[in-house]
């Protein structure tokens, strides 16, 4: 008999094929939708992570709104993935939706900075702190000009990731640590250029290799979350953060915070939260309360030296912008976000609601015995399926078992709680109620109740 994170492996693989079977039955319309409409569609889905939710096919959704979702079968689901962190303040917050339909009415892009687009730099300043903005549409697009500015004022070549990291499609950061060196990661589509070349990948918390990697004098920047959210949920151990300030001055990298999940911390973010000081801080996703947006800012002494950087280059495409960015509508969603949204009262219901959820979790953990534990950052928690406190990627990457996942995933759909399908991710909106939290717990005792009886 083998088990896999205390579970044995035949319960579940039983549990996976009655729970497949469940969600099939429970799902004729999004099925026969999807035989009916898929094969225009490159794969079968409009973009192809939406295959990787643990259901034999992808919940076609009807509509969603604060805190639930409805699919086509007509199942209200608690919503605890929120698109991903997209819509982390729930669904068309009532102001972010008065906002649309009014600029509906006056245009959608133009090209033009408008009086909202000077009202965002303002509260953007307010709620994140003294930093030059400029809006991009997705935080893998800030990232990548993020990372051209860091480039350019140091003249140097190669990014610091931490090894697990995921900053978005952000070619140069898809690098990872094998036998103490960097590589390219496997699965990335049709990459060609050497990505050792322009990346070194370290682990987190590793303070020593950081400096050994900054001493070599070729890094432009360091690159990082505050929490890494995207290998499980890996915490920084105390002083970390601050040694990285440190020695990233000391070598001359640029410190670029990526804060796109961790708002989940609080208002301003996890670095505004702890006090951090990065030199760029890139926030995306729920930014502008679900619209596409991302923000990123440079500190003034860094907006210094990168417009003399920018008064002395050549004439030519700079590689950073894209048409559609700072339009009128994200203008008009980001002041709704951050004046009416993104408020105190928000975050302590958010809290409330997250310490609540992540005390049950860890309540059915200890009762059935799992070698599980849990991990909350602000309004962001998450269930491992191993013992923590995770201390990097590798040990995140060991602590992460594909198939006993999807089937609590799996069994949680079918009782009526979605959780984010990468990670065991449950978010916790400022509209989400104490009943949805606890009938997220009650399945979630059952599920492992049946998993480890
Ligand atoms: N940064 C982090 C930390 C992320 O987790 C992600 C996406 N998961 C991104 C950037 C990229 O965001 P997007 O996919 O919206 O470009």
């Amino acid at each position: 008999v083998t088990r896999t994170a205390g579970v044995l492996d035949g319960r579940i693989a039983a549990f996976l094929a009655r729970e497949t079977a469940a969600f099939e039955q429970a799902h004729p319309r999004s099925r026969a939708a999807l035989q009916g409409g898929a094969s225009g569609w490159l794969g079968g889905v409009p973009m192809h992570w939406m295959k990787d939710w643990p259901s034999p096919f992808p919940l076609v959704a009807a509509e969603a709104s604060g805190s639930h979702l409805i699919d086509l079968d007509g199942h209200r689901l608690d919503d605890f993935c929120l698109g991903d962190t997209g819509s982390m303040f729930g669904h068309s917050p009532p102001p972010v939706a008065k906002a649309i339909r009014r600029q509906a009415r006056h245009g959608l892009t133009y090209m033009l900075p408008t009086a909202a687009a000077l009202e965002a730099g303002r509260l953007l300043r307010r709620t994140f702190g003294e930093f030059r903005w400029q809006v991009a549409l997705s935080a893998s697009d800030a990232n990548r000009f993020a990372l051209r500015v860091a480039r350019a004022v140091t003249g140097r070549r190669k990014v610091l990731v931490f090894n697990g990291c995921y900053h978005g499609t952000v070619d140069d950061t898809m690098v990872m640590l094998e036998g103490g060196r960097t590589r390219p990661r496997p699965g990335l589509v049709g990459q060609v250029a050497d990505l050792a070349s322009k990346a070194v990948a370290v682990e987190f918390n590793d303070i020593g290799a950081v400096e050994a990697a900054l001493a070599t004098g070729e890094i432009a920047a360091i690159l990082t979350e505050p929490v890494m959210t995207n290998s499980c949920m890996v915490l920084p151990e105390a002083g970390f953060h601050d040694a990285l300030r440190t020695l990233s001055r000391r070598y001359g990298a640029v410190l670029i915070l990526d804060e796109t999940h961790t708002l989940s911390s609080g208002l301003g973010g996890y670095g505004r939260v702890h006090s951090l000081s990065p030199d760029i801080l890139v926030v995306g996703k729920c930014v502008a309360g679900g619209m596409p947006a991302a923000v990123w800012g440079l500190t003034p002494d860094l907006a210094a030296r990168f417009a003399a950087y920018d008064a002395a280059r050549p004439e030519g495409h700079s590689g950073m912008g894209t048409t559609l960015a700072a339009n009128p509508m994200q203008f008009a969603c980001l002041c709704a976000t951050l004046s009416e949204v993104m408020t105190p009262e928000a975050y302590a219901r958010m809290e409330k609601g997250s310490d609540r959820l992540a005390r049950g979790l860890s309540a059915v953990i200890s009762r059935v015995e799992a070698p599980w534990h849990v991990v909350r950052v602000g309004a962001r928690v998450e269930f491992i399926c191993a013992p923590g406190p995770l201390r990097n990627g590798s040990e995140a990457a060991r602590a992460h078992h594909p198939r006993l996942e999807a089937a609590v995933h799996l069994g949680l759909l079918n009782r009526g709680s979605l959780i984010a399908p990468f990670h065991n991710m449950m978010l916790v909106s400022p509209v989400t109620r104490n009943r949805q939290i606890d009938r997220l717990i009650t399945a979630f005792d059952a599920i492992l109740t049946e998993l480890f009886a």
